[in-house]
Parts: C-alpha cells; sequence; structure tokens
C-alpha cells in the first residue's frame, strides 16, 4: 500500500530538517507519495498568501502531513500560518512527547512527559485591537466544547497509552472565567475517568515544579498560550528543540511537525538537529498504523545517539544534517 502524505518542507531549517526525515522514512521500504506544498515566505513570494488554500485542499484529501516550521514576522505582517492551518483544519490536539533519549547530554535522566496543547483557541484567536492610541486589547477565548475535548483527549490518550496522571495547567487563581470553565471542563472529564489520577496546578508554580524535577510529571493538559511556553520549557530538559517532536491532531486529519521553529540563525548551514522531525515521522507512522517501521526508526535513532559519533552541534557534536539523517538511514534500511 502507498501513503499519499502532503510534505510541506516550510521555512528555514524546515527544508533540511523535512528531507532528512523523508530519506530515513524511504529507508523504511514503506512506499510513499509525497504531495509536495509550499506555505510560508516561499508561498508568500509566489502566491502572494503565506497558506494558499492548495495546501489545506491537499491536507484535507490526504489527511496526513508532515510539516517543517513555517516562519511568522513579529509584531507586523501575516499572521501565523501555523495558527491558521491549526485552525482551518480544526487540529484541536497538540500532541508532544518529551522523553530523554540515550547520549544525549541534558540536565535531567528519566524524563518522560506528555504535553497535550488545545490548538484552536485561547490568546491565539488572533483577536486584537486598538481601543484608543496607546490602549491595545488581546482577547482570550476559551470554550466549554474546545476545552471539554482536549480534556477527552488527554484522558483518552493516558487510557490507551498507559498513562496514570494527568496535571491540568491554569491561571484561574487570576483568569477566574476563562480559566475557571477551561478546569471545570477538566473536572468533569477526570470523573468519567477515575483510574487516571487528576490534579490541578498554577503555571507559575508549574514552571518552578517541572524545572526542579521533571520526573515528578506524567501528562500535562494545558491551553494554547500556556502550553507552547511550556513545551519549549520542558524541550530544554531533554537536550533542546532538536529533539522534541509533535503532532497537530483532528478529528479528520493530522499534521506531524516538530516543537521548533524555522531557527533562521542556522539555516542553510546544514546543522539543523532533524531529530525533532524525524521523530514527528515516528509519531505519524505510528497513525498511519505502520507500528513495525516505527519502532525500526526509534531504534535506529537511539543507536545513532548511543554510538554519539553522529551528532550534531546543539548535542555536542560536530556532524551535519544531512550525515546524522544517512546514518540513521542505513541502520533502519539494515535492521
Ligand atoms: P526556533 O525554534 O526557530 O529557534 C530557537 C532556538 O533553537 C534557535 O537558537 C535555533 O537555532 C534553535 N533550534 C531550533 N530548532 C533547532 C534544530 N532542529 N536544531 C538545532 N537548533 C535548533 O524559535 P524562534 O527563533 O523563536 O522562531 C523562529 C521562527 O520560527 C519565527 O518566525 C517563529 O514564528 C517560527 N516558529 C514556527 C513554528 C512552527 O512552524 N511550528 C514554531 C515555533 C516558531
Amino acid at each position: 500500500m502507498t501513503h499519499t502524505i502532503t510534505l510541506i518542507p516550510g521555512d528555514g531549517i524546515g527544508p533540511e530538517v523535512v528531507g532528512a526525515a523523508v530519506r530515513v522514512l524511504e529507508a523504511t521500504g514503506l512506499s510513499f507519495h509525497w504531495e509536495s506544498q509550499i506555505a510560508g515566505a516561499a508561498a508568500l513570494a509566489t502566491e502572494g498568501c503565506a497558506l494558499p488554500e492548495q495546501v489545506l485542499a491537499s491536507v484535507r484529501k490526504n489527511r496526513v502531513a508532515l510539516k517543517g516550521p513555517t516562519g511568522t514576522p513579529v509584531g507586523s505582517g501575516h499572521r501565523s500560518i501555523n495558527v491558521e492551518l491549526r485552525k482551518r483544519l480544526d487540529l484541536y490536539a497538540n500532541l508532544r512527547p518529551v522523553k530523554t533519549l540515550p547520549g544525549v547530554k541534558s540536565r535531567y535522566d528519566n524524563v518522560d512527559l506528555i504535553v497535550v496543547r488545545e490548538n484552536t483557541e485561547d490568546l491565539y484567536s488572533g483577536l486584537e485591537h486598538v481601543v484608543v492610541p496607546g490602549v491595545v486589547e488581546s482577547i482570550k477565548i476559551i470554550t466549554e466544547k474546545a476545552s471539554t475535548r482536549i480534556a477527552r483527549f488527554a484522558f483518552e490518550y493516558a487510557r490507551t497509552h498507559g498513562r496514570k496522571r494527568v496535571s491540568a495547567i491554569h491561571k484561574a487563581n487570576i483568569m477566574k472565567l476563562s480559566d475557571g470553565l477551561f478546569l471545570d471542563c477538566c473536572r468533569a472529564i477526570a470523573k468519567g475517568h477515575p483510574d487516571i489520577v487528576y490534579d490541578e496546578i498554577i503555571v507559575d508554580n508549574a514552571c518552578m515544579q517541572l524545572v526542579l524535577d521533571p520526573t515528578r510529571f506524567d501528562m500535562l493538559l494545558l491551553e494554547n498560550l500556556y502550553g507552547d511556553i511550556v513545551s519549549d520549557m520542558c524541550a530544554g530538559f531533554i537536550g533542546g528543540l532538536g529533539m522534541a517532536p509533535g503532532a497537530n491532531i483532528g478529528e479528520d486529519s493530522a499534521v506531524f511537525e516538530a516543537v521548533h521553529g524555522s531557527a533562521p540563525d542556522i539555516a542553510g548551514k546544514n546543522l539543523a538537529n532533524p531529530l525533532a522531525v524525524i521523530l514527528s515521522a515516528t509519531m505519524m507512522l505510528d497513525h498511519l498504523g505502520e507500528r513495525a517501521a516505527a519502532d525500526r526508526v526509534r531504534t535506529a535513532v537511539h543507536a545513532v545517539l548511543r554510538e554519539g559519533t553522529k551528532l550534531t552541534r546543539d548535542l555536542g557534536g560536530t556532524a551535519g544534517t544531512i550525515e546524522i539523517a544517512e546514518a540513521i538511514a542505513v541502520k533502519v534500511a539494515g535492521v
């Protein structure tokens, strides 16, 4: 069977790391048809639109995409195409596993967290306006529908993946209505899952507790903005953004992409760590029902990390993006 996948290389390091992931996926021996789509800065230059309709149409048709990061100008310019893509395709669940891997030097051992971030609302609603000059209002939207479905996603994930505890992270002491509603929804879903321990932690305290000892946590359930910030912090526990994979999951389609952005500081230099996208690709293989191939890729990644001779600069090595992808691909093909 051939898997038809929408491929969005993206901006900055995107084409390099997505190319590396494709090299590794091809080495599994599975058959892929890659439907390449341009989004981000390149699309803006050629099509006058950062997220052309054909990109959305391709993901809707194929129901699965592998995506590189896309850049968003700060303070002005076009809106984030990531936010747009997640909203337009209703990819409501952002799933981000954070796991210590062998051979990667980091401040903590045995980190094994799952971050579940609501992906469609909150301060990412994009509703901002100038009230009067010098006063700006940004609107935070929290709904019962979105909060309930992300909570249900987290608890069902916990059940099906043998996880024991879900911690809802919030600021309901200050945002009593919005974060209060989020917690009400989490509590209602928790009641239906008595086999999973449920607790609640205020976001600032949660960050401090996580930095002290991330191994005390199991699954984190967060609104969009807290989830975005806490994800990057958690990536720092396991060796940095080059190690943190992710998936955006909806009822109809799923887009797999790393936590990291387009890293313009290292783009085009063969310095980017491709592991976050390669590990996102293993999540995609699981999603496609190709569990054995996913395990082969994970085994190969672990073997290369354990050997320690092909590491990118962020992990203390001197290997390039292409070299590490090649080393993994050779092991995948040979397993
Ligand atoms: P970033 O994640 O691009 O980079 C942060 C730091 O981590 C940089 O020093 C970078 O060199 C490093 N880094 C990131 N990925 C790496 C990798 N694979 N290997 C080695 N080092 C890596 O964050 P930023 O600089 O805040 O954002 C840059 C752009 O990316 C912005 O335009 C932002 O909007 C966009 N962005 C996109 C996404 C996405 O497409 N999903 C996510 C986050 C940020």
